[in-house]
């Protein structure tokens, strides 16, 4: 077998909630980042641990305006660091129109080597999605913030290697717990959360298609669950699909496991998106996180 030439890809969260999220997407001297809404001393530190440092950054993706995904953006603008958004995102997070690139299901984006599809999602923003990302070989699937499972995400999730997938809350917790009734609506509510068992139940069958893939289980309450009980919760519907999968759930507030990948071992699967008339929640309501 001739020796491998592929870039190894690694992948780190530095935070995961509505307290901040931040992952980084490293392959070679290519450096994305996937929302900044960590601090800047943990985004520092995470970096550093990557021997990276700010200006490293190729391009940062936006999710959403929402704080815990933007909170630290306007410390990082630079006239050459591109801003990959909605348009529905670039106007709401009130991102630099010189520097940022508009991506939508019809209009993948082009950025450091890296293609990103967005894929929209049903979250009470302007016009949230989340990504697919294809870089050196490599394809990572980020769906945080979402209220409902739409069965278009599952030809880009099915084609990852590695899958952050939102699970908010475990069902009882939410409704036994302190939230007043309004929120507990609107976490569980289509344009909310996507809680533990809703997850469970969008793995399966995409697990049952390959085992190849690495789930993170992402954006986890602080209040309505806890990394053992959303493991136990979507493993248990797993069980009950009789289908295998690695999960692990991310840490909250601080940096998670680091996914490293060699595209060598395997060829890249295919993902052709599919345009949706759906344009997720464009509601107004005011957000949360
Ligand atoms: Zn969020
Ligand atoms: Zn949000």
């Amino acid at each position: 077998m001739p020796p491998s030439t592929s870039i190894p890809v690694t992948a780190q969260t530095f935070g995961s909630g509505s307290s901040g999220n931040a992952l980084l997407i490293r392959a070679g001297d290519t450096v994305l980042l996937v929302d900044c809404g960590v601090g800047i001393r943990t985004l520092r530190g995470g970096l550093a641990n990557h021997g990276l440092v700010l200006a490293d950054i190729d391009a940062i993706l936006v999710t959403h305006e929402h704080s815990d995904h933007i909170r630290t953006l306007p410390s990082l603008y630079r006239d050459d660091l591109p801003l990959i958004a909605t348009g529905g995102t670039a106007r709401a997070a009130r991102l630099p129109r010189d520097t940022t690139e508009k991506v939508s299901v019809r209009t993948p984006v082009s950025v450091a080597g890296a293609t990103v599809h967005a894929l929209p999602v049903r979250h009470d923003a302007s016009d949230p999605c989340g990504f697919h990302i294809e870089i050196a070989g490599a394809r990572i699937t980020v769906l945080t913030d979402l209220g409902t499972w739409q069965d278009h995400l599952a030809d880009a999730v099915a084609a990852s290697d590695l899958v952050l997938l939102e699970a908010n809350y475990n069902d009882t917790m939410l409704r036994q717990g302190p939230y007043p009734a309004y929120l507990k609506r609107r976490v569980a509510s289509n344009v909310g959360h996507l809680g533990n068992d809703a997850c469970g139940l969008a793995i399966a069958p995409v697990a049952r298609r390959t085992a190849e893939i690495t789930w993170w289980l992402s954006h986890l309450s602080q209040t309505n669950n806890s990394p053992r009980q959303a493991e136990h919760d979507v493993r248990e519907i797993l069980h009950g699909a009789d289908v295998d999968a690695s999960i692990t759930a991310l840490p909250r507030r601080s940096a998670g496991p680091v996914w490293s990948f060699d595209p060598a071992v395997r060829p890249p699967r295919s993902f052709a998106p599919v345009a949706t008339d759906d344009p997720g929640a464009q509601l107004g309501l005011p957000g949360f996180d």
